[in-house]
């Protein structure tokens, strides 16, 4: 097992590298030749809407983008993990998912960068105005997630087992939060992967549990995994989250304007906003989340940190989850002590390792 989980992330690792030097030289290349100011000046030749030039740049970009990465994205997520039997769906369903993800990202990428350049050639504040713009989709878009969005990929139903729901029911008023509903995703249908979450705000906020992880944890088990979730919902972590994401979000635009000025002179674009200079912002915002990402998963390790400590605090249940964390190592073919480098870079949860030994420390305090 433990060599198989070696063996399946090694792989992963150098595949994930893979993608990143093909999508790397693909928006070198794109640049060097010119794609944007080439599909900028044919749109313009049909109609001179921006809305319509930007629309055809970003098309050409992402539809170019979506055909080189695609076989590597084929390899990583079908068929690396049905090798590892972690995964069951068949291709047609694997594409169906993927297809749907695509354009479910594509909608809200084009509605992203068409009120960016629509602001852009509005104002020189642009990127601040973009910014909260954009923020606010992020919250419209975090809201309508466990109720529009989750439902396109699961079949969602609430929490039927008696036994579960009474758990629940009693770990939410032991910590004086007001009733979260848990729902159950059919993740079983898909793969044997197990995973929790908790999603929504306000109104839709809940708690969901892959069917995996109910069927195969024992109750005090799912308890654990219940008692993290609720810790996320303590600690407002969702929001927290969105702060984070605000802030980098301002930073990112706030660079695109300075080297898109920049950028207008080195490549001789006719303005700022002209969709010609797309591709040249797409990498330098993509870059910075590049850089900013092991910032963003240290953040993430500190958020989780705390809901394993809040869970462990509420269930007084150490061995719970301890054996929670062993059960989704096994089901994930976690690793469970990668590269200390590794987990600093690009892990979003400490590994099962430092969960497992954080626990075991607060046991023996407690006994
Ligand atoms: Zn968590």
């Amino acid at each position: 097992m433990a060599e198989d989980a070696k063996r399946y992330h090694r792989l992963q690792l150098i595949l994930g590298m893979l993608g990143l030097a093909v999508t790397g030289a693909y928006f070198v290349v794109i640049l060097f030749a010119g794609l944007g100011p080439r599909v900028a000046r044919w749109a313009g030749g049909l109609s001179d809407a921006l809305a319509w030039r930007v629309a055809a740049v970003a098309a050409a970009i992402a539809i170019g983008q979506a055909l080189v990465t695609f076989p590597l994205a084929w390899l990583r997520g079908y068929w690396l993990p049905r090798r590892h039997g972690l995964l069951h769906q068949t291709l047609g369903a694997w594409l169906r998912d993927r297809l749907k993800a695509a354009l479910i990202g594509g909608a809200l990428g084009l509605l992203t960068v068409e009120i960016v350049y629509a602001l852009m050639a509005t104002t020189p504040l642009w990127w601040l105005a973009a910014a909260g713009v954009l923020v606010a989709l992020q919250v419209v878009v975090a809201f309508v997630f466990p109720v529009w969005l989750l439902p396109l990929f699961y079949r969602l139903t609430p929490l039927a087992d008696e036994h579960l729901c009474k758990s629940v029911v009693d770990l939410v008023s032991k910590a004086g939060i007001p009733v979260v509903g848990v729902w159950v995703a059919d993740q079983s249908r898909k793969g044997r992967t197990a995973n929790a979450a908790l999603a929504g705000i306000g109104r839709t906020r809940r708690v969901i549990l892959f069917d995996t992880l109910v069927a195969r944890f024992a109750p005090d088990e799912v308890r654990a995994v219940l008692a993290h979730e609720l810790g996320h919902h303590v600690h407002h972590d969702v929001w927290r989250m969105l702060v984070l994401q605000a802030g980098l979000t301002v930073l990112a635009l706030w660079l695109g304007d300075v080297l898109l000025r920049a950028g207008a002179n080195w490549w001789g674009w006719q303005a700022p906003w002209d969709p010609a200079g797309l591709p040249w912002l797409v990498i330098v915002v993509g870059a910075l989340g590049l850089v900013t990402a092991p910032f963003v998963n240290a953040v993430s390790r500190g958020v989780e940190r705390q809901a394993d400590d809040f869970a462990l605090e509420l269930t007084g249940d150490a061995t719970a989850f301890i054996g929670a964390m062993e059960r989704l190592a096994d089901l994930n073919l976690a690793e469970r002590k990668p590269h200390r480098l590794k987990e600093l870079l690009l892990y979003s949860h400490p590994s099962i390792e430092r969960r497992i030994l954080a626990a075991t420390a607060s046991r023996s305090r407690a006994g």
